[in-house]
């Protein structure tokens, strides 16, 4: 009945599910345990008639030609150049940190000789990582890198990671950058923004296709079982292609323990009021509990409403507890090596394949995501 299984509706599976049925003519069954499609992509209207992104606030990006054509079949786009401010005091000031947030904390005569000197030095456009400005002789450049790292980045990680400040590697501190550049923009990605109609709307089209079922509300382990004999669909042996976007521990019954994420806890508010905070992402780098408050019409373009609606995000320790969702794989040695116990596993399973952020335990943008899906799907089109 069908020539290929796969497991999740989020932008891994549906953009391998569309590859498939579409380019080599397969019969796709795809299986979602949640009662909706887009996985973590998924907006949907909140009780005020406002579009929200229920997983996390959502900006398409990518430099990816082949990609944004791809996607851009299912939908048409509100293209935008994401910008981010922290709240840093009583100041809202863009980051990453660039030449105009040089200009807001500092009085303009310093801002206007740090700005020289960090032209002269690194070459106006170029991108910094402040553990290389903080390495530079310069004491007023090495000022700036102090006043990015305690104002921006410190605490930020901290509430992120649940760490301490001696916990943070150097490396993810070197990863932070400085743009000697007056761009405000937090990507710099060709392509950004949001589906015009949202993200699920432009799901449903990709996988409105007739080699596609969808099943919502069923968890794979309802119709599937996985042996080292192989794929068991309802039963019977199945001799097509699988293709898992879930957690990769879990089917194997976290045998060898959990794999470690952070979670996240959204808090929605709904105003009656024009706007709330002016701005789609603030980051809240210094101060509160929650790590950012997003704000959606700024970040949809949404105007046929009066009110507004926000999200805050309370970062905290992934358990496993029931409704308790993994967004983000904690990455270090042990943890990859946990995982590649599990990936062994799934490795004696034939014809059986990971996907996805959740089966690679990995970090993916969209973008990169969906080249993922469609080259896996090509390489099984045989
Ligand atoms: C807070 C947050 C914000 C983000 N913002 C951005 C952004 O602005 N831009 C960007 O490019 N990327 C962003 N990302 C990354 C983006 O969410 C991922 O790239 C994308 O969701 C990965 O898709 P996926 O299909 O691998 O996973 P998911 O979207 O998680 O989809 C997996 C699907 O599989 C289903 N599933 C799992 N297990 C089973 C099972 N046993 N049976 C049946 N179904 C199952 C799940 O229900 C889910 O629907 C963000 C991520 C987070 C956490």
């Amino acid at each position: 009945m069908y020539d290929s299984i796969v497991i999740g509706a989020g932008i891994a599976g549906a953009v391998a599910a569309r590859t498939l049925a579409e380019e080599a003519g397969k019969k796709v069954l795809v299986i979602e345990r949640r009662n909706h499609i887009g996985g973590n992509c998924y907006d949907a209207f909140d009780q005020n008639g406002i579009l929200i992104h229920e997983y996390g606030p959502h900006i398409f990006h990518t430099n990816m030609e082949e990609v944004f054509s791809f996607l851009s079949r299912f939908t048409e786009w509100y293209l935008f150049g994401h910008e981010v401010v922290a709240k840093v005091g009583d100041k809202l000031i863009p980051v990453p940190f660039n030449l105009n947030t040089l200009q807001m904390v500092y009085e303009k005569k310093k801002a206007d000789r740090l700005a020289e000197k960090l032209i002269a030095e690194y070459g106006e456009g170029s991108r910094v990582p402040i553990m290389k400005l903080r390495e530079n002789e310069d004491p007023d450049i090495r000022e700036i890198a102090q006043f990015v790292y305690e104002n921006i980045f410190l605490k930020y990680t901290m509430k992120q990671w649940g760490q301490k400040p001696e916990e943070i590697s150097p490396e993810v501190t070197g990863r932070v950058p400085v743009l000697i550049s007056h761009d405000n923009r937090y990507f710099q990605d060709r392509y950004q923004g949001v589906p015009k109609d949202g993200f699920t709307p432009m799901f449903e089209r990709m996988l409105d296709h007739e080699n596609i079922e969808v099943r919502l509300s069923t968890d794979c382990s309802d119709v599937l079982r996985f042996s080292d004999q192989g794929v068991f669909f309802e039963g019977e042996r199945f001799e097509g292609d699988v293709i898992y976007t879930g957690p990769i521990d879990e089917l194997f019954e976290c045998r060898f323990g959990r794999l470690p994420y952070r979670s996240l806890n959204f808090v929605f508010e709904h105003f009656d009021r024009e706007s709330y905070q002016g701005h789609s992402v603030v980051n809240y780098t210094v101060s509160e509990e929650f790590t950012r408050i997003t704000e959606f019409k700024y970040l949809t373009g949404q105007q046929d409403t009066d009110g507004t609606t926000i999200v805050k995000e309370y970062p905290f320790a992934y358990t496993g507890a029931e409704g308790e969702i993994p967004y983000y794989a904690i990455l270090n040695e042990e943890n990859q090596a946990l995982y590649e116990k599990y990936q062994a596993l799934a490795a004696g399973i034939k014809r059986f394949y990971l996907l996805g952020r959740l089966a690679e335990y990995k970090y993916y943008n969209m973008d990169a995501m969906a080249k993922k899906a469609m080259e896996l799907a090509r390489s099984l089109k045989k």
